[in-house]
């Protein structure tokens, strides 16, 4: 019998790596815009949900302080799955949430993949 918590982290851990590499990207325009003004970037919500495109605004600096840990992910606030992860910190535009167990592996294995 497949275990069925680890395959639902797994799978939504999936999706936020996802989105990640699509925050990535943004984060390539964002830098281009940062040099020319100090207005925060906008970025994809990271959240489980495979539809959520939600945009949230967060500075450069705020989002790479999150993309440093593999584990953690910017949410819009209200789009944690405490199933599969932790609310680390947050503020009104976006909430810090730290992937645990299964769902943390598939996130550090793709981390190590994208670098
Ligand atoms: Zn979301």
């Amino acid at each position: 019998m497949p275990n069925e918590p680890e395959l639902r982290q797994a799978r939504l851990a999936e999706n936020e790596v996802l989105y990640r590499n699509v925050n990535e990207r943004i984060e390539d325009i964002n830098q281009v815009f940062d040099a020319v003004a100090t207005i925060g970037g906008e970025w994809i919500c990271e959240c489980s949900d495979m539809s959520c495109t939600t945009p949230i605004k967060a500075t450069l600096a705020e989002y790479e302080a999150v993309r440093a840990n593999p584990r953690t992910f910017m949410v819009a606030p209200g789009h944690v799955f405490r199933d599969v992860e932790r609310v680390v910190r947050g503020n009104e535009r976006f909430t810090v949430v730290e992937k645990l167990g299964a769902a943390a592996e598939v996130a550090e294995q793709h981390y190590a993949r994208a670098d």
